[in-house]
């Protein structure tokens, strides 16, 4: 268990991911987001070199203007996966994980039709 207990992780990510996780003080993607995050996460497991494996760790995961931020100190093969989320993400309701595009108002944000008014 991480000593970190107060930090936030409404998604319980933290208990599948215990290692890559342990030092992120912000682990909050949204709600629709989950799932994408957890396939990302499951994605960069596997391919991390042995070497690198105790080394990893990410910091941050959230989501900013509409986009799928995750902070890591991994290399390009990395980014490259999480770039691919971050793509995801793009076309994903956060509320809710169905099809969605960005929505401009006082704020940007990637909703379904059904969610777009919120
Ligand atoms: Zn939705």
């Amino acid at each position: 268990m991480s000593d970190n207990i107060h930090t936030y992780d409404p998604a319980g990510l933290r208990e599948r991911f215990p290692e890559m996780l342990q030092q992120a003080f912000d682990v909050s993607p949204p709600p629709g987001w989950v799932p994408l995050v957890a396939r990302l996460l499951e994605r960069i497991d596997p391919a991390l070199a042995p070497e690198d494996r105790q080394s990893f760790r990410i910091t941050q995961i959230k989501e900013k203007f509409g986009g799928l931020r995750c902070y890591h100190n991994g290399g390009e093969d990395i980014e490259m996966m999480v770039d691919a989320a971050d793509e995801e993400a793009q076309r994903t309701c956060e509320v809710c994980g169905a099809p969605g595009r960005k929505r401009t108002g006082g704020w940007i944000a990637v909703r379904c039709d059904e969610h777009a008014e919120v």
